[in-house]
């Protein structure tokens, strides 16, 4: 049986809150009953660019909107999927992007996550449960710092 491939996008969504930087972290339930931390994505629709894709799954599952300031890292997992008694391979790719808040209350996040948090830099990448996206949290920091400089504010 050949391999599924399936396609998302996500966002790592930074706030400036009184000169602290926070980015905003999901948890979504698991089969075992551990919290699970991570960054809001979801599949990328026909018709859908991965930024858009990554836009409207930050909107929906932090219930903020993010304006994109960079390209991050992909990242590429596999996991195993049943359907109709029969195991199935999938190969997920997932595209992240550096997102700017712009506006919207992690109070109105939609029912994919259970929980929504801001947090700053340091305790978000103790807290994210994949060490994939820890990275990609880690890679976000640094574009972040270089996007100041660029303009002219670090
Ligand atoms: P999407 O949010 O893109 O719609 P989904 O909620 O349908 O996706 P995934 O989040 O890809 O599904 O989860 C499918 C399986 O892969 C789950 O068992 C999950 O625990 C696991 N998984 C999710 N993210 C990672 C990761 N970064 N590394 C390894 N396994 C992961």
């Amino acid at each position: 049986m050949e391999p599924e491939v399936e396609r998302s996008a996500g966002g790592v969504l930074f706030r400036d809150i009184e000169g602290q930087m926070l980015a905003c972290l999901i948890q979504v339930p698991t089969r075992g009953g551990n919290p699970s931390w991570r960054l809001p994505k979801g599949a990328i629709e026909v018709g859908e660019t991965p930024e858009d894709a990554a836009i409207r799954e930050t909107r929906e599952e932090t219930g903020c909107k993010g304006e994109i300031i960079s390209n991050l890292s992909d990242i590429d997992y596999w996991y195993t999927r049943n359907e109709n008694g029969e195991r199935i391979r999938v190969q997920k790719i997932v595209k992240f992007y550096l997102m700017r808040y712009v506006s919207g209350d992690i109070a109105d996040h939609d029912h994919e996550a259970e929980e929504v948090k801001w947090l700053p830099l340091d305790a978000a990448l103790k807290t994210i449960s994949y060490d994939a996206e820890a990275r990609v949290l880690q890679e976000a920091i640094h574009s972040w710092d270089a996007h100041l400089y660029r303009e002219g504010l670090l």
